[in-house]
């Protein structure tokens, strides 16, 4: 089925300025709650959110085989399992019927009122109920940076990261939408120079900048995904914010990897910006600096050049943009994620959420985390109101935000925003 929703020539009737990230061409998907505290199933273009919901019951949809109620659910799950072909129809029909040219719905007042919402209105929500968590290391840039801090320049990348797309499960229950605060974790720390560790607040609360995929039912248990196939099973991407609370994670990290220090919160952008909508924008991926083993090898472009950014916004205060990276940096691209995750037969279902690890460039304005861009606390880095951070203060709000831009269309994420909290304190 072609791609026609991509048509950079098409034009909305709804407005969208200039610098959108949602113009026609992306149309992405999320989870709203409506002025009348209805949940459904919604894209967005321009500022205008579309209640899909409404659109399929009156009939703007049909000849599409869709059951009655798929865009009346409070999560993307049951849309997403429908398949690639699906998301396609549904993607390039969505495009006909806010195109300039088309009259039907331009022209119906009373179906506009039902359809349209204003971004005011409505209260996003997470698109898809996340069975499972993966979240990966397969930044080169990030892994040497941290390794260098945790250990020697010597071994940075421990023997088996450039053979393995590393990773560890991470919590569904924590996966929050942007928007929602959460608070500063506690737990077991060990000071400088002790050999027993004392319990209290987090002094190092930091986010790692990175990107997400949204999977659809891909195998079934002890069925390995090719990696070349791997894409197909790709729904859409989000940005993600993995916070992460550096003093918990030296102490409990080895030898099984993080827990608490992860687990306390993982902020996503709500809109789901589809595979598909970022096909203009692939680039040629990093080469492999030892070979890889055959189940790794792949054909083709399969890294997206997405530029992305992180903002600390301290409390009444301006933003400060403190870094600006890329997606294409990535070491390990997502579908050799997915080979290797399922080689071993691990069935993937629909609304899995692969994260693909804290995303660095080659520069250190363009690291993805407070510990590699003030390099441990080191190099405190200056707030536009003057002051200085080295990780995230109380009251601080951390923004990241992605885009993609080619030829005069730009196909963006919005943004992934959170403010953190004091301690919980029990009332
Ligand atoms: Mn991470």
């Amino acid at each position: 089925m072609p791609l026609s929703a991509n048509n950079p020539d098409r034009k909305s009737w709804l407005h969208v300025d200039k610098n959108s990230d949602f113009p026609i061409q992306n149309i992405p998907f999320g989870v709203f709650l409506t002025r009348d505290d209805i949940i459904t199933i919604g894209t967005r273009i321009g500022d205008t959110a579309i209640d899909l919901g409404a659109l399929h019951q009156l009939g703007y949809f049909d000849g599409i085989p869709l059951t009655d109620d798929i865009f009346l659910q409070d999560t993307l799950n049951d849309f997403i399992a429908d398949g690639r072909k699906t998301w396609r129809a549904v993607r390039n029909r969505i495009a006909q019927i806010f195109d300039s040219n088309n009259d039907s719905l331009k022209q119906n007042k009373r179906h506009k009122e039902i359809v349209l919402f204003r971004l005011d209105e409505i209260e996003m929500q997470l698109p898809v109920h996340i069975g499972d968590y993966t979240d990966f290391y397969s930044s080169i840039e990030h892994a040497t940076n941290v390794g260098n801090m945790l250990r020697t320049p010597e071994n940075a990348l421990l023997p088996n990261w450039l053979h393995i797309p590393i990773a560890y499960h991470g919590r569904s229950s924590s996966i929050i939408p942007s928007g929602i605060p959460i608070h500063r974790p506690q737990g077991q720390i060990l000071p400088n120079d002790a050999d027993t560790p004392i319990f209290g607040p987090s002094k190092l609360v930091d986010f790692e900048l990175e990107m997400a995929f949204i999977t659809t039912v891909a195998n079934d248990l002890g069925e390995p995904i090719p990696v070349d196939e791997a894409e197909e099973y790709i729904f859409g991407l989000v940005l993600l914010n993995d916070w992460s609370a550096r003093d918990i994670q030296k102490w409990e990290y080895i030898p099984h990897g993080p827990f608490l220090s992860k687990n306390f919160a993982t902020s996503i952008s709500p809109w789901i910006v589809t595979l598909d909508a970022l096909e203009p924008y692939r680039v040629e991926g990093q080469k492999p600096v030892k070979p890889q083993l055959e189940y790794l090898q792949y054909h083709g472009k399969k890294s997206f050049d997405i530029d992305l950014e992180v903002a600390i916004r301290p409390s009444g205060a301006k933003e400060t943009i403190v870094s600006k990276t890329n997606f294409k940096y990535m070491y390990w691209n997502m579908a050799q994620q997915l080979a290797h995750h399922t080689i071993n037969g691990c069935p993937i279902n629909s609304g899995d959420l692969m994260g693909s690890g804290a995303i660095s460039g080659p520069t250190s304005d363009s690291y993805g985390s407070m510990l590699e861009l003030t390099w441990k606390g080191e190099k405190p880095l200056k707030m536009k109101d003057g002051s200085e951070r080295t990780f995230i203060n109380d009251n601080d709000t951390v923004i990241m935000r992605g885009h993609c831009e080619k030829d005069g269309t730009r196909i963006g994420f919005g943004e992934v925003s959170t403010k953190l909290l004091p301690v919980f304190k029990r009332k």
